[in-house]
């Protein structure tokens, strides 16, 4: 799924994330799953579509990563851009 996102579709990813983040807090005791890195400081942990749908809200579909690794794992996917949480929609990689 690449290319430019409707305003609509960004609107609909954005409450999607924000319902994650109810759904599965992160907290001082979460560590991510790949590196095992316990967070430092907020922020530095993100949650992880497994699936790379941010609608699929089912905990298996979920996991955490920091930073580094979050870059990794969807750079591996080919998403290039943290599911789009701090890059714009669009930004993704065209060339
Ligand atoms: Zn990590």
């Amino acid at each position: 799924m690449k290319g430019q996102l409707t305003k609509q579709e960004q609107t609909a990813r954005e409450s999607a994330r924000k319902r994650a983040q109810r759904h599965f807090p992160i907290t001082d005791k979460t560590i991510c799953r790949k590196c095992g890195f316990n967070r430092l400081f907020t922020g530095s942990m993100t949650r992880n579509h497994i699936d790379g749908n941010v609608f699929n809200m089912n905990p298996a579909n979920i996991e955490f990563l920091c930073l580094p690794c979050h870059a990794e794992v969807d750079s591996e996917a080919g998403a290039w851009g943290w599911n789009g949480a701090f890059r714009m929609p669009g930004e993704a990689l065209d060339k």
